[in-house]
């Protein structure tokens, strides 16, 4: 704690000046913390994930300039792309609006004076965002707490500790869970289509708690945001505002869905990348001697065993 007012008044120093009218006022010499509160040393570079590629650089200027080129060349694909796994297409401004070097106001009336279904399509996720903001200002228990309970009683101890380990290490043996979760570990973003697919295998198929998982989230996403992450969490363990609470994705069907050539998988389980087209998205179905040759785990449960289990403990047998 004294060593953080030692850095933060190094780093006020020399920004200092001010005083004039019209200029902000001069920067504290020292910023006193409150009672308690610890510091922790700032991590190594090698423990920090790689940011995306175009997303190293923060701030007002870089975000704007990633809206006006969303804007001018990704917008209009985005109804029919935004799904699309290996294609990458989304804006990737979610950094940008979370820590509001982009305000989402003014994205909404550029993409807005642009128009196109492109648009209309980014706007509404956009409208997401705001939703789940008020949401938790409504609610602001709900960051923790079940939004809406079904009593769950969550799968604890042991077993579950290791299923959640080999989750969030990206080896699960189902290759686009693990292209997901090998993808937010490097690059500290997951596509969309990958949250919501790793959100229901952990809460659905591996029956665990929300919680683990969204907090696995915020330690790594770039764009962590307490408000859009725990209520897409919640929305996706069927605690949250989804009107259909007991729905599960099935991750061989998303797959071949999302990433029907199997590129995304390709990309981040590189021990598969030998397999081409969507078989890379089933290698358990591989003639014995060839599975043997890939070094990928099978698969940690079966989908019609977590399915029944799911079932089972929400009362739906
Ligand atoms: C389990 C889970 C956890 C998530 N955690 C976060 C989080 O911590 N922070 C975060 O900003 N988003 C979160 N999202 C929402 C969404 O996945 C990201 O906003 C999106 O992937 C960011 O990429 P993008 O900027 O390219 O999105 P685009 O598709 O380009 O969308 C534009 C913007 O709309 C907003 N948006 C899009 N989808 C959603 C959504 N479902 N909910 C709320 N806002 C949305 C974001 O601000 C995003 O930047 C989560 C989704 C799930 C399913």
């Amino acid at each position: 704690f004294p060593s953080s007012i030692a850095v933060l008044t190094t780093l006020f120093r020399g920004v200092g000046g001010g005083g004039v009218r019209g200029c902000p006022p001069p920067a504290p010499r020292v910023v006193r913390t409150p009672g308690g509160v610890r510091s922790e040393d700032l991590p190594a570079r090698a423990d920090v994930p790689t940011v995306s590629e175009g997303l190293a650089a923060g701030g007002e200027q870089e975000g704007r300039k990633r809206l006006t080129a969303w804007l001018a060349r990704g917008v209009d694909s985005y109804e029919e792309r935004h799904d699309d796994l290996a294609g990458d297409a989304t804006s990737r401004l979610s950094p940008y609006l979370h820590f509001g070097a982009v305000s989402a106001a003014e994205a909404v009336h550029r993409a807005r004076a642009r128009g196109g279904a492109g648009a209309e399509a980014f706007v509404r996720q956009l409208c997401w965002r705001d939703f789940h903001h008020q949401v938790l200002a409504a609610r602001p228990d709900a960051a923790s707490d079940d939004y809406r309970t079904r009593h769950d009683r969550w799968r604890r101890g042991k077993e579950a500790e290791a299923d959640l380990r080999a989750w969030r290490e990206g080896r699960t043996g189902y290759p686009v869970v693990d292209a997901a979760m090998r993808q937010l570990a490097h690059e500290g973003w997951m596509h969309n289509r990958g949250r919501l697919l790793t959100a229901s295998f952990l809460t659905k198929t591996l029956y665990i708690d929300w919680r683990e998982g969204a907090r696995h989230f915020l330690e790594l996403l770039v764009d962590g945001d307490v408000a859009n992450n725990q209520l897409n969490w919640q929305w996706m363990a069927g605690t949250g505002t989804d009107s259909r609470p007991n729905r599960v994705l099935n991750p061989v069907t998303q797959a071949k869905r999302y990433d029907p050539e199997g590129a995304y998988v390709r990309r981040w389980v590189p021990e598969l990348a030998g397999l081409e087209g969507p078989a890379v998205h089933e290698p358990w179905k591989l003639p014995g001697r060839q599975r043997a040759r890939y070094d990928y785990p099978d698969p940690m449960v079966e989908l019609a065993d977590g399915l029944a289990r799911f079932r089972r403990a929400r009362g739906q047998d």
